[in-house]
């Protein structure tokens, strides 16, 4: 079949793109510039949103297999152990996924590459974008394959193509945003030292700076990534020697061997737009910031999941080609909002005023080991560092409530009612019993209808008894309705022109 989209950039974004389509049997072509898979080892955290979306795909299994279960946290300020936090199990009840893993982003790229060879597709490596020219039917795009150039045809292109996208210049789209003054370094050590830990990420905050250790399976070695001291920022080569010691100086850690340094610079910023006509920006192309909170690579799987499924119902007619216009409604909001809080958090850490100081240095860890006895609180910690709370609360898509829940939530987790959204279709969720008329509706519909029964688990989880919880491919819920209203979501779905895989 001809390919119907074009996937520019086989980073972590496009190939789970790749693997969204793929499995929705969408035909389209994946290609990079590149002349293999990435590797260097960037992003390390892996955050349960993320997980959630690899159980939908069928391979979160096997790639925690790969991965460390975060167990533990610590803080540590000036040389001294301020706070520590057992995360092991902060999701509990939450998610099946209860904290996040660590997995080095070159192996997590060959993990979800193999997954796409087994769903038959291959990326076509040293293949570049060059330019593309949006026409009424389709986007023309010139590419360089292998040194000779040609051009293509596709309905739509996806540019994950990273934060210099071509993409994005290509729609002359502003970067806004800024560039940190400070410098960051990546390093993979042996050694040990009080942050250090196996199932442990160790936060050190030192005068100025800050580092995260974060332990990596595959090497048996610790991740470092922080901030270099002013002193060495404004050298021009920087040696991973010099880090050793201002590291082992600062951090009370001893360094034995020094596999992979180097040093970058951080930015923080959002495209203007993430959508024009027929292409569409995903991942790093749309947005950058801090590493604080290790959210960036997973919030571009997320933009990927999000698109592929719209994608896939406007080009199988399963939906209106309107439902393409609400993935930058729903993705841009939370790039703002993510770039805005890691870049407040970041300027906190490294802020030298007084007040910041004290605030690091007394306030903060004074208050988290009342925060560690809080079930509130460590339901809110979870929320925010595993993207489950990410709703869609304000997008056209979303209608209805049933008094308690809000449709653009992400569907309340019970522990039976995650496996049915491996069908990456619509579906009717019902607690409780399901009135005739709408196991009616649903059957004509080809509508996949699940009566779970009402108990406390899923009281705990806040669904309401005999509502209505219509849910997207991408787990979250579309409407929602307190009474099963089948004239209601009739109207829903015409509008939209939502039909299931199914029929
Ligand atoms: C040192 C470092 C540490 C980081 N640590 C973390 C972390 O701990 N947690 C976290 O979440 N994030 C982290 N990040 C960010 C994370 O690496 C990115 O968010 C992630 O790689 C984004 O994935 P992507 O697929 O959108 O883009 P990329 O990984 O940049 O992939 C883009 C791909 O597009 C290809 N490409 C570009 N232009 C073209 C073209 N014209 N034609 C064809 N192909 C093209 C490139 O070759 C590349 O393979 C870190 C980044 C750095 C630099």
């Amino acid at each position: 079949m001809n390919p119907q989209v074009l996937i520019i950039g086989a980073g972590p974004t496009g190939l789970v793109l790749a693997i969204s389509l793929a499995k929705q049997q969408v035909p389209f072509r994946i290609i990079d510039k590149k002349d293999g898979p990435g590797q260097a080892s960037r992003a390390m955290v892996v955050i349960p949103r993320t997980l959630e979306f690899y159980d939908q795909f069928g391979f979160a299994k096997d790639f925690i297999q790969g991965s460390i279960k975060i167990e533990d946290l610590s803080i540590r300020v000036e040389g001294k152990e301020k706070a520590s936090f057992h995360i092991g199990n902060l999701g509990d009840g939450l998610s099946r996924f209860t904290s996040p893993v660590t997995y080095p982003q070159d192996e997590h790229e060959q993990f979800l590459l193999q997954q796409l060879n087994e769903l038959g597709v291959r990326v076509e490596w040293n293949t570049e974008l060059l330019s593309y020219q949006e026409q009424t039917t389709g986007v023309e795009v010139t590419l360089r394959q292998n040194g000779e150039q040609t051009t293509s045809v596709f309905q739509y292109i996806c540019g994950c193509d990273g934060a210099s996208s071509v993409t994005r210049h290509q729609m002359e789209a502003e970067f806004e945003g800024g560039t940190y003054e400070q410098e960051f370094y990546v390093m993979d050590l042996k050694g040990e030292g009080a942050p250090i830990g196996y199932h442990k990420i160790g936060m050190s905050i030192a005068a100025e700076e800050f580092t995260v250790f974060l332990p990596v399976r595959s090497g048996d070695t610790t991740r470092a990534i922080g901030v270099l001291p002013a002193y060495l920022k404004e050298k021009e080569d920087v040696t991973s020697d010099q880090v050793v010691s201002f590291m082992e100086g600062e951090y009370q850690i001893k360094v034995t061997q020094v596999n992979w340094f180097s040093t970058y610079k951080v930015h923080h910023r959002v495209a203007e737009r993430f959508q024009q006509g027929r292409a569409f920006l995903v991942g790093d192309a749309a947005h950058v910031h801090s590493p604080v909170g290790g959210q960036g690579m997973n919030t571009g799987i997320g933009d990927a999941v999000n698109l592929g499924w719209k994608l896939a119902a406007v080009l199988q007619q399963r939906g209106n080609t309107s439902l393409l216009d609400s993935y930058e409604i729903e993705r841009k909001k939370f790039a703002k909002v993510l770039v805005d809080t890691t870049d407040q958090a970041f300027k906190r850490i490294v802020s030298t005023s007084v007040v910041n100081k004290t605030l690091r240095k007394r306030i903060i860890p004074s208050l988290i080991p009342l925060l560690n006895r809080s079930v509130k609180v460590r339901e809110k910690l979870f929320n925010l560092i595993s993207q489950i709370r990410i709703t869609y609360t304000d997008s056209p898509l979303s209608s209805g409530d049933d008094k308690h829940n809000q449709a653009g939530i992400r569907l309340p987790y019970t522990a039976l009612n995650v496996d049915t959204l491996r069908s990456l279709d619509w579906q009717v969720h019902i607690y409780g019993e399901a009135d005739t008329e709408l196991q009616y509706f649903c059957e004509q519909q080809h509508l996949l209808l699940q009566a779970f029964n009402y108990d406390k688990a899923t009281k705990q989880a806040g669904l309401v008894k005999n509502a209505l919880y219509l849910v997207r491919p991408d787990g979250h819920l579309g409407f929602v309705c307190q009474n099963q209203d089948v004239q209601l979501l009739g109207e829903y779905l015409n509008l939209w022109g939502i039909s299931s895989f199914r029929r």
